[in-house]
């Protein structure tokens, strides 16, 4: 029995090392990390977003999901510079505003006359896909990975397979609502909407709805209707989902943990 012991103690001691080397875990400067700037004018939802996790969650499951050779902070308060979420490469930060997630809670209670938590679900949700389309950016500012058509397609193609992919297609659907939520009135349109480096919200919005339909057209036949996409265009949705999702997982696929 004394023999096995200096066996049973390298053993635990191997277990002990292997137990504590978190391989998945970012090293210092890599990875994405969140960061809470200042008081908030608006307590309520900045109590919503740290207490529920709303960034943190995401920034988590990136760091699972994806090695990153370099530093990324995704900054969350009221005076950040910019109105909605945005990606600064000069800092490789993420700007998260808290004052865009009261608007969207209102753009959206607004829109589809919903009552005051609900909105506010929604308007999290949402801002969750937004910081996804962010992260898009990131990753190919930090990755240098090459992107044909619009970045910003990209990116929003991104967002909403990393939340397919994660089985969060309410974080996808939502920012679909938010996107439908913001769109101009076609009749108040003007020349400058369509020099804009994204597409037109009302384009943002069916994109989104139809990569989510066309993940599995059977389990989200509810959503095509729903959001009323058109029935000869699943076909097409199911193409779409393919190419993005594949190409995605292509360009990632050395990052990937
Ligand atoms: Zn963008």
């Amino acid at each position: 029995m004394h023999r096995l012991l200096p066996l049973l103690v390298v053993l635990m001691a191997v277990l002990l090392v292997a137990a504590c080397s978190d391989d998945d875990a970012p090293q210092a400067g890599e990875g994405f990390s969140l960061e809470f700037v200042g008081g908030s004018k608006y307590p309520d939802v900045q109590d919503r977003i740290s207490l529920e996790g709303t960034f943190e969650d995401v920034t988590e499951l990136l760091n699972e999901r994806l090695a990153l050779p370099e530093k990324v902070t995704i900054v969350v308060g009221d005076e950040l510079g910019t109105d909605g979420p945005a990606y600064d490469p000069e800092a490789r930060e993420i700007l998260m505003p808290i004052p865009f997630v009261v608007e969207a809670r209102q753009l959206l209670a607004n829109e589809f006359d919903l009552d005051a938590a609900t909105a506010q679900d929604l308007a999290l949700e949402g801002n969750q896909h937004a910081l996804l389309h962010e992260v898009g950016h990131a990753l190919v500012d930090v990755l240098d990975l090459p992107i044909t058509g619009s970045e910003e397609n990209a990116v929003d193609q991104l967002a909403t397979v990393l939340a397919i992919n994660e089985g969060a297609t309410d974080v996808a659907l939502s920012g679909a609502d938010l996107f439908y939520a913001e769109a101009i009135d076609p009749a108040e349109l003007s020349a400058i909407d369509f020099w804009d480096e994204h597409d037109l919200d009302q384009k943002r919005f069916a994109t989104i709805v139809c990569l989510v339909v066309g993940s599995d057209p059977d389990q989200f036949a509810p959503v095509a209707d729903d959001y009323e996409l058109p029935a000869e265009q699943v076909d097409i949705c199911e193409q779409e989902w393919d190419t993005a999702s594949s190409s995605w997982e292509r360009l990632l696929d050395d990052h990937l943990r």
